[in-house]
């Protein structure tokens, strides 16, 4: 299975993405995780894109889409993967078009959960770039740079919503009925 996991700062992606990926054996690929990695080993890209994560902006697309085709290229063929937080914008979506393995995507799982839920939940969270006014700008971000990839996708009959509110289990929940879902619509 080949997944886009899409949703604002603090929906919890990276939680339904860890769960989803063992339950599936699907290969995680979250942007985020490994940006934070480069920065904390100080490579060189990492120190590029510090300064861009740091203050809650998209790193530039160039840096991340070399990232990922890397990664995507590296997996066995046919391998199932799952990705996470990428693509962010309308560039890197046609990035990801491009590259050999990032054609095929069947489901794009949308989490939906509202600005001051997500303000909420991220300011208890702890991360350098969890204070509030970087959260605020994050979100403005989400809302110019990522928002029209939800229509981008949903034109090509791949967007599935689901309500990111109440716990872990119950989104995981309404995560594994939308692809149940779809799943038997393709059998069928
Ligand atoms: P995340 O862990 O997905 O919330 O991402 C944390 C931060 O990493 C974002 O605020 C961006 O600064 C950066 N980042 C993650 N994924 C991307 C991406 N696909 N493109 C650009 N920047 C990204």
């Amino acid at each position: 299975m080949r997944l886009i996991l899409l949703g604002p700062p603090g929906a919890g992606k990276g939680t339904q993405a860890q769960r989803l990926c063992a339950e599936r054996s699907l290969v995680h690929l979250s942007t985020g995780d490994l940006l934070r990695a480069a920065i904390a080993a100080r490579s060189r890209l990492g120190r590029e894109a510090d300064e861009y994560v740091s203050a809650g902006n998209l790193a530039p697309d160039r840096l991340v889409s070399a990232l990922v085709a890397e990664r995507l290229g590296s997996l066995p063929r046919g391998a199932g993967f799952l990705l996470d937080g990428f693509p962010r914008n309308l560039a890197q979506a046609a990035d990801l078009d491009a590259m050999p393995r990032g054609t095929g995507i069947q489901h794009v799982v949308h989490l939906v959960l509202d600005d001051e839920e997500i303000v909420r939940r991220l300011t208890g969270r702890g991360r350098a770039d969890d204070r509030e006014d970087v959260v605020r700008h994050r979100l403005a971000v989400y809302a110019r740079e990522t928002a029209p990839l939800v229509e981008s996708y949903r034109s090509r009959g791949l967007l599935r919503a689901v309500d990111a509110r109440g716990t872990v289990d119950q989104v995981a929940e309404r995560i594994g009925r939308v692809l149940g879902a779809c799943n038997e619509e393709a059998k069928a």
